[in-house]
């Protein structure tokens, strides 16, 4: 299941983001990156001081020739020990599934 949230980067893109909800019964560590998550999709920083970055300007005029509705990228970058970064996520719901 996710949610979907509607925000602002920092380069003033309105976007909406598919976040994930939180998994029943997931171990803390996956409730805690997700919920970090669901906060930067807000508009919101994380702890860790990620926040949603839109495209660049060269990102933003090849995006201004594709039709509107269309996917764009937007980015966030979290710490490496943040619980909300991919790698940290990766081998928290690896680590779940295999205790399962
Ligand atoms: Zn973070």
């Amino acid at each position: 299941m996710s949610d979907l949230f509607a925000c602002t980067t920092t380069t003033g893109e309105k976007v909406v983001s598919v976040v994930p909800t939180i998994p029943d019964g997931a171990p803390d560590v996956i409730r805690e990156g997700i919920a970090r998550r669901r906060l930067v999709a807000t508009g919101q920083r994380c702890p860790c001081g990620a926040r949603l970055v839109g495209p660049n300007r060269a990102q933003r005029r090849r995006a201004a020739k594709l039709k509107t509705g269309t996917v764009r990228d937007v980015f966030v970058w979290h710490e490496h020990d943040c619980p909300a970064s991919t790698e940290a996520l990766i081998e928290a719901v690896r680590e779940w599934r295999d205790s399962a």
